[in-house]
């Protein structure tokens, strides 16, 4: 009984680690600009954000501004329309494999998509170890399960730090197709409460597209934001500001 407390508890920690970053910094902020990151922040974004999530910043910020402009057209990276609900699984890979390697040859199509940013695609990006977090990852993973002499453990911390393709399907998959709209979009955009609650917000993407520079996702009594929560705890910490000033 005692492991599954820890392993939920280390699933937890590398879960909500894993939504801080990519819901928070690497969308609400780095892409959106609905919150502002001071320079250190962003730095610390910049060095630190492929380590944690397995996935690159900008690359990420990049694939995501192209969602926004071609949101269920044939250019969405990642739409159900495209590649069919379980197809987004690969489909989103793909593409942001794709979009990698275009940022890296300088293509100005996708570079000047994201020029505001003040940091490059991550190192380990740029020479092919984009592999070595996830190395880190498992031996972290190996050295709990040793530790507390269960793997379940060492699993339970892996798949919440790690969590990002599911994250990323349910979000773009199931929030494209499944769910109850509020507002007429120029997509197939849709608030779907399971998603929105298990990710942390990202799951009222018809919120979103509707206002995709406020930084609160919900707009109904029911729909919780847990990312949006986040953000107010790390800015009473003083570690980033929400734009309040925007409105759409
Ligand atoms: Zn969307
Ligand atoms: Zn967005």
């Amino acid at each position: 009984m005692t492991n599954w407390i820890w392993a939920l508890s280390f699933f937890l920690f590398g879960y909500i680690i894993n939504m801080f970053y990519i819901s928070v910094l690497y969308h609400r902020a780095l892409t959106h600009k609905a919150i502002i990151l001071g320079p250190k922040m962003m730095s610390w974004l910049g060095l630190t954000g492929g380590w944690f999530t397995g996935l690159d910043p900008k690359t990420w910020a990049c694939m995501h501004r192209l969602h926004h402009m071609y949101s269920d057209t044939e250019k969405d990276p990642h739409s159900p329309s495209t590649f069919g609900v379980f197809g987004v699984w690969v489909g989103q890979y793909k593409s942001y494999l794709q979009i990698q390697q275009r940022l890296l040859k300088n293509d100005p199509e996708y570079t000047s998509l994201v020029s505001d940013i003040p940091f490059d695609v991550g190192i380990t990006n740029r020479y092919n170890l984009s592999w070595l977090p996830y190395i880190v990852h498992g031996i972290l993973a190996f050295t709990l399960s040793h530790f507390f002499q269960s793997q379940l453990i060492g699993v339970a911390y892996f798949m919440g730090i790690m969590s990002h393709p599911v994250q990323g399907w349910m979000v773009n998959a199931l929030a494209h197709r499944f769910g109850h709209r509020n507002f007429e979009t120029n997509d197939q955009s849709t608030n779907n409460t399971f998603v929105g609650l298990f990710v942390f917000g990202e799951g009222y993407q018809n919120n979103h597209h509707h206002f995709p520079k406020r930084a609160k996702f919900s707009v109904k009594w029911y729909e919780v934001d847990v990312g949006y929560g986040m953000s107010l705890v790390a800015e009473a910490l003083g570690l980033l500001k929400i734009n309040r000033f925007t409105t759409n």
